[in-house]
């Protein structure tokens, strides 16, 4: 049996699409379990969206994930160089090969020209498509413009009449009607290849047995098959990933979310939750199992269980799954991961104790990094702000005003406060006035946190300490109550 070896094959835009990273890791998963190889080949042909810097990053964000690879341009390997600019003297030898064996075919129309054939075809409602004028110049013709050195393009010679059949591991059978398909440029007039012919002599002599990408070069297949075909090479096995959608079933789009990994990364989401809800975007195991490891998806992954149907990339799942994995960090891997958010914020880290008992005190109740900045906000101001309208209603009940006085009252007696202090002074405060559970426990909360809901108490108060706690209350009375014409 030969060994499978697949690959990732991205053009470096300057930031990885998470389209791009179901890409990598449906590869990778399919690599690993096949005891297989993973290639990372550059695809940057295409000179006019060259981004400096862009290889690099997309090498960090793929460590990043864990997505580990075993030839490319960092690390090397058999079948290099790993990136297609050194490898163009490959790709012109083979165009000139395909023009050759009459395969493909010199173009010297001008851009002027394409442009007003396109705008005639588009009026017409016909498919854009080149009409072949220069399929059918004579071989003196063709000698006598590129000794004038008229510029050129090759393009490839499509059969006029036929189908092209292939069978997609994803798809099942897929034809295509080759009159349809465009007589695609091969090699641009800057001599450069394009994507379709650098990817099949890539894929032929990187020795690459299945291609696993997007949806979108579906329509690519049938003229690669003619490369292949007319070099007599043998075809890799293809399977073609489904779409990725918004929730309005729209193609996924910068406009309704985050699309670039880094996103993702500086929001403070987990590699292990983004990989584990990007496997699922596409393939389901066949049960309720949502929750995976990296080593389960490597066992458990097959591309028959890939589905044809788009999938919706749903944002709240996300978050739901990135909260879980948060909660299973151990607590020096939470405060390590969390520290640098505050830092963003501007809140002063620097006591490591008080930073790490914030911490401990309020990660239950996020899903992301950044989310710790809003969760931790009470201790780091030195005012109480009542924003939320049940907050203020509750403070209006009569018992409220009344817990909160003798509350106060009784800070007064204290030099100090720890969890034990405050809960005898909260026994006192119900026996003092006979107010009891929510309407005893909540108006305190509420003082010192601004809100209803949010972090324990007890951590609370022993974070703040006797003088934030006695400041938070003062100003609850002289703000709210002050207002509300109270005493
Ligand atoms: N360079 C192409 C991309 O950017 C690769 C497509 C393929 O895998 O053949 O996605």
């Amino acid at each position: 049996m030969t060994t499978v070896r697949v690959r990732f094959a991205p053009s470096p835009t300057g930031y990885l699409h998470v389209g791009g990273l179901r890409t990598a890791l449906y590869n990778f998963l399919f690599a690993r379990h096949h005891k297989g190889v993973l290639v990372l080949r550059i695809e940057d042909t295409d000179r006019s969206r060259y981004v400096p810097g862009a290889v690099e990053n997309l090498i960090r964000t793929l460590k990043w994930t864990g997505i580990t690879y075993d030839e490319g341009p960092d690390i090397g390997g058999p079948y290099g160089p790993y990136i297609q600019s050194q490898r163009l003297e490959l790709y012109r030898e083979h165009a000139g090969k395909l023009v050759e064996m009459n395969r493909a075919y010199y173009c010297f129309c001008t851009p002027d020209r394409l442009e007003n054939m396109r705008r005639e075809q588009m009026a017409r409602k016909q498919p854009p498509k080149y009409d072949g004028t220069c399929r059918r110049l004579s071989p003196r013709e063709v000698q006598q413009k590129l000794q004038e050195k008229v510029p050129h393009v090759i393009r490839l010679k499509m059969p006029l009449e036929g189908e092209t059949r292939f069978e997609d591991m994803i798809r099942g059978e897929v034809a295509f009607q080759n009159a349809l398909i465009d007589d695609q440029i091969l090699v641009k007039s800057d001599g450069y290849p394009t994507y379709h012919l650098a990817n099949v002599v890539d894929d032929h002599y990187m020795k690459i047995t299945h291609v696993i990408r997007g949806e979108e070069w579906l329509p690519s297949v049938p003229k690669h098959l003619q490369i292949y075909r007319a070099f007599g090479w043998e075809v890799p096995r293809m399977a073609h990933l489904p779409l990725l959608l918004n929730p309005d079933r729209s193609k996924l789009s910068k406009r309704q979310g985050d699309v670039a990994v880094e996103d993702y990364m500086a929001k403070g989401y987990l590699p292990e939750a983004l990989i584990n809800f990007v496997a699922l975007l596409g393939w389901n195991p066949g049960t309720e199992q949502e929750i995976f490891s990296l080593k389960e998806l490597i066992e458990r992954f097959r591309l028959e269980r890939v589905n044809k149907a788009g999938a919706v990339f749903d944002v709240q799942k996300l978050n739901w799954m990135n909260g879980v994995y948060i909660r299973r960090l151990s607590e020096d891997r939470l405060v390590e991961f969390l520290t640098p958010f505050l830092e963003k914020k501007g809140y002063d880290v620097s006591d490591r104790e008080r930073t790490r008992k914030i911490i401990l005190a309020v990660y239950k109740g996020i899903d992301k990094g950044e989310d710790i900045a809003e969760a931790a906000r009470i201790f780091f101001q030195e005012n109480v702000e009542i924003t939320e309208p049940e907050a203020r209603e509750l403070l209006k009940k009569e018992t409220s005003y009344t817990v909160i006085k003798v509350f106060y009252e009784k800070l007064h007696s204290l030099d100090r406060l720890d969890v034990d202090i405050f809960k005898q002074v909260m026994k006192e405060v119900q026996t003092e006035t006979g107010i009891r559970k929510q309407d005893l426990w909540m108006p305190i909360r509420i003082a010192l946190t601004g809100v209803t809901h949010g972090p324990e108490l007890p951590y609370v108060i022993e974070i703040f300490g006797l003088e934030k706690v006695k400041s938070f209350v003062r100003q609850i009375l002289e703000k709210v109550y002050r207002e509300q014409g109270r005493p």
